[in-house]
């Protein structure tokens, strides 16, 4: 960034990390402390029960750690597998390929599903696949909930079923790293048995905070997993977690937010904030048809509440879009990534947000689109998306007020 003042608010719409609420930022300014002191687990204690409020189980097991969203996927991986253990995985974007690729660097091995970019998993392929493994040697099913790079959610529950109607044992290992406290998640009612999650983004804090959720199911092929871990070890955390504390020194401000995240989260409601999403991605979609562009997304079924992947047009690059938003505007929308590098821009919709941030940034992008010589009608996205957001979530926040 240049030495120059740029005044007013940075508008921060890539979809990871997300907006940090003051309340948070003041929770988590706090002096050190003694994390072996006897108060410690007043703090502690709580953050794994309400974790699981978010992660919707009864029986799984919560993990806290530092890391980002990738060491969790590495954790959830080394902590129940052996090298040589074979997996399946749909591959249908950025997010889910580097989850692939981090499981071969660990030795396992990989039946990868190509999907379409823009669709999403395949139960379908899924129990094709699971039917044909007579031996069970897939010891896993890995599908990433919600694919940041195209903005594509796969439906995790028809994979669950996908598994049981071929009545196969493997393990379902769900990244729900832009899903989970922004749109529904159901470890228990979904069957997931290790759902991966990171502190940056439905949860609205900084990254450093890897969270893992594992079921009864996992816990019990923990023993056997020769996979190498050290730091990542979840046998240290369940040794000491119990008693409100951890292998190593915890990432204090982090756990203080997470505190006051999880207030956050609670006070509107887990429910609330689903309907929050939904709404203002619906806003965002009737921005991106008013502009007459199309998403990553191929149909409605695979789009996600959580970041909408806009194509440019033929001749145009997204990343020109992007840089304009950026310097000019001071709004940062997300990049295409890999394959979709150029041919599109994201505007991540999750967090801590509401109608008015959103039309701010529907506004930016028009006007960066505009700068950069896409025809788009002025004020037509933002237009769109005030009609869609008249009654909805809102309306129905204030009647309940
Ligand atoms: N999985 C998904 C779906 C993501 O969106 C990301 C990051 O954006 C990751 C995993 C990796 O997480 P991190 O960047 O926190 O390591």
């Amino acid at each position: 960034m240049s030495g120059a003042r740029r005044p007013g608010r940075n508008f921060l719409f890539v979809p990871g990390p997300t907006n940090v609420p003051e309340r948070i930022l003041r929770a988590m300014h706090v002096p050190m402390e003694d994390h072996r002191s006897s108060d410690f687990p007043k703090l502690t204690l709580p953050l794994y029960e309400d974790m699981k409020k978010v992660f919707q189980t009864k029986d799984g097991q919560v993990v806290i750690f530092p890391s980002s969203g990738t060491g969790a996927w590495e954790a959830s991986l080394t902590n129940t597998r052996s090298p040589g253990d074979k997996l399946l995985a749909p591959r249908f974007g950025q997010f889910s390929h580097l989850w692939i690729d981090l499981a071969r660097r660990h030795g396992l091995e990989v039946i990868v599903q190509e999907e379409e970019w823009g669709t999403g998993a395949s139960p379908e392929r899924i129990e094709e696949a699971l039917r044909a493994d007579k031996n069970h040697e897939i010891k896993g099913v890995m599908v990433v909930h919600n694919e940041t790079a195209t903005g594509v959610t796969s439906d995790i529950a028809a994979v669950r079923r996908a598994i049981d109607v071929a009545n196969h044992p493997a393990l379902l290992y769900v990244d729900g790293v832009s899903s989970i406290a922004s749109i529904d998640f159901r470890f228990d009612e979904w069957g997931v048995d290790l759902a991966i999650t990171g502190s940056q983004k439905g949860m609205m804090l900084p990254a450093g905070l890897g969270i893992v959720c594992v079921s009864q199911k996992a816990l019990a092929q923990m023993e056997g997993a020769k996979c190498t871990k050290a730091y990542f070890d979840f046998a240290d955390h369940f040794r000491t977690n119990p008693g409100g504390y951890f292998p190593y020194t915890p990432a204090l401000p982090l756990l203080y937010g997470l505190r006051e995240s999880l207030a956050i989260v609670f006070e509107e409601g887990l429910e609330n904030v689903f309907a929050r999403h939904r709404h203002l991605a619906s806003g965002t979609r009737a921005a991106v048809e008013a502009w007459g562009l199309k998403l990553c997304a191929k149909e409605p079924k695979w789009y996600s509440d959580t970041v909408s992947a806009i194509m440019v047009p033929e001749g145009f690059d997204g990343a020109d879009v992007i840089d304009r938003a950026y310097r000019r505007y001071d709004l940062a929308l997300g990049a295409g990534l890999s394959q979709m590098a150029g041919k599109l821009f994201r505007i991540g919709h999750l967090g801590d947000l509401n109608e008015l941030m959103l039309l701010g940034a529907l506004a930016g992008a028009e006007m960066s689109m505009r700068d950069v010589g896409i025809e788009i009608a002025p004020g037509s996205g933002v237009a769109a998306a005030q009609e869609c957001f008249r009654g909805g979530a809102g309306e129905q926040r204030m009647a309940a007020e």
